[in-house]
């Protein structure tokens, strides 16, 4: 029933040795545990070890080695690649470990490697603390740590990134390691944007910041048709935004939400979304300008908790849809690229397709682009092109759209790609979203992983 090289006695004995649970074909449960994020994926593993500790991970690691079996890492499952799920081999399921440890006088928080956004942020802000992190709250805190992380707070506070202290790691070994900047602090450098490629993190420790659990925050909705105009005024207004705010831009098709008037649902829209990370007088101040611009159709921008604002776009986002996205970075937005990307969001493959432009820069700008092996950091914007759909014999014309969008916006962006937005079939840009950093990566790679145990990711070959 399993696998050529393992005999259900191989599993028996993994069984006994665990603390958590293994799941096969057979066994209920484990349809439910193979699905991810994305739709489009949908593999199965031989076992599924769902681990309860650092004890299971290093079991699970040794398991794979001596089977010779493909090893999946999951945590939050969002990963667009689909790489949290294999066919055949061991899938190592995190998601349990949902533990967040806050300590509000050190303000530090040690979070496992299943806990998801969400997680984080109420047990963070019951303290009126935060970490950077991004803007969908079911999103996993692990993967996002390891690929670098970004969203409402990054321009004040930096990447989620720049605010790991320290990670506990197995390694390929089955070794479980520390690192930070004083012990084993290569390891500690890749692991800031080298993504799942060195090691299974079982504890990360973050550095907080004071944050009130009331921020000024919302959405001004607006026509598509005004959006040429919109975006050329937002480009000027968020060159001389504080750190505080941060506006990304979705263009889509209106959702049935309440505050959008019904003649407007299912015609296409441009969507500021906005955020003020700091004081609420300050923040009103901030976000007027925005506010004036056009004529928008809706206008929900007000105080609201920040962890309500943090799940904003969960009802757009849930998992068990298709998905499949192509991503630039951009230093900064011409008239050529905003004309191209406002006239492909005139024809969107479907209703739940979106182009999203997210704002960054700010404090995550003024990390040097070899300070951590996540390198783009002069990048003002971070276009995502998300396709969304239900049915299969949709895929080829969705697909394509986005590789046509990313084609035509390609010369006008920053030549680099975020590693946690890229596709199962984007191989060949791994390099490219290293950048300067490839190198020393693929060093420590060879140091820690020789045999690229860890290789269902996007993947830095050992040197
Ligand atoms: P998984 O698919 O579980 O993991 C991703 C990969 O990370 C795995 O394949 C594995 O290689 C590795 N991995 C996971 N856990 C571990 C571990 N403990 N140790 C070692 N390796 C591990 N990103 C942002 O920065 N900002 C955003 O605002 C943002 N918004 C998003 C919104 C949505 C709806 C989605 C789907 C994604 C978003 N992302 C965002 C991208 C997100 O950062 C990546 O998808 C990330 O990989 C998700 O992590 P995960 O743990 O949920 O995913």
């Amino acid at each position: 029933a399993h696998s050529s090289s393992l005999s259900d006695a191989d599993i028996g004995a993994l069984r006994g040795r665990i603390r958590g649970s293994l799941l096969t074909a057979n066994d209920p449960g484990y349809d439910e545990a193979r699905k991810i994020w994305n739709a489009s994926v949908d593999r199965r593993p031989t076992v599924i070890l769902r681990a309860l500790g650092a004890a299971d991970v290093i079991q699970a690691i040794r398991f794979a080695k001596e089977h010779h079996l493909p090893l999946a890492v999951r945590g939050g499952g969002h990963n667009i690649a689909g790489n949290a799920v294999c066919d055949q081999g061991l899938m190592l399921d995190l998601s349990l470990m949902k533990s967040v440890r806050v300590n509000p006088s050190t303000q530090r928080a040690i979070v496992e490697p299943g806990a998801t956004l969400g997680d984080v942020d109420r047990e963070t802000q019951a303290f009126s603390l935060v970490v950077p992190t991004g803007i969908n709250s079911t999103t996993g805190i692990a993967g996002l740590t390891l690929g670098g992380g970004f969203g409402w707070t990054t321009r004040k506070f930096g990447m989620t990134i720049d605010n790991l202290v320290s990670a506990d790691l197995v390694t390929a070994e089955g070794t479980l390691v520390h690192a930070s900047s004083s012990e084993n602090p290569d390891l500690f450098w890749a692991v800031r944007g080298g993504g799942g490629n060195f090691g299974v993190v079982t504890a990360f420790e973050f550095a907080l910041h004071k944050l009130d659990p009331q921020v000024m925050s919302g959405l001004l909705v607006h026509p598509l048709d005004q959006a040429n105009a919109l975006l050329k005024n937002y480009r000027r207004l968020v060159a001389e935004a504080p750190d505080e705010l941060t506006c990304w831009a979705v263009m889509r098709k209106a959702p049935p939400l309440p505050f959008i008037p019904k003649e407007w649902h299912g015609r296409e829209i441009l969507i500021f979304a906005l955020c003020y990370a700091g004081d609420m007088a300050a923040g009103e101040k901030a976000v007027a300008p925005f506010r004036a611009l056009g004529k928008p159709i809706a206008d929900v921008v007000g105080p609201h908790p920040f962890v309500g604002w943090q799940a904003a776009f969960d009802p757009l986002l849930t998992p068990g849809a298709r998905n499949y996205w192509k991503s630039h970075d951009f230093v900064g937005l011409s008239d050529a690229a905003i004309e191209t990307v406002v006239t492909a969001a005139g024809r969107l493959p479907g209703d739940e397709c979106e182009i999203f432009i997210a704002h960054v820069g700010g404090a995550m700008a003024r990390v040097k682009p070899d300070a951590t092996a996540y390198p783009q950091r002069q990048s003002h914007f971070i276009m995502n092109v998300h396709t969304r759909w239900r049915d299969e014999s949709q895929d080829d014309r969705c697909v394509d759209w986005a590789r046509k969008l990313s084609a035509a916006t390609a010369p006008h962006a920053a030549g680099s790609v975020y590693v946690n937005f890229m596709p199962e079939d984007e191989t060949d840009r791994v390099e490219l979203a290293y950048g300067v950093n490839y190198h020393r990566l693929a060093g420590i790679k060879r140091r820690y992983d020789p045999d690229n145990l860890f290789r269902l990711n996007q993947n830095i070959r050992p040197a």
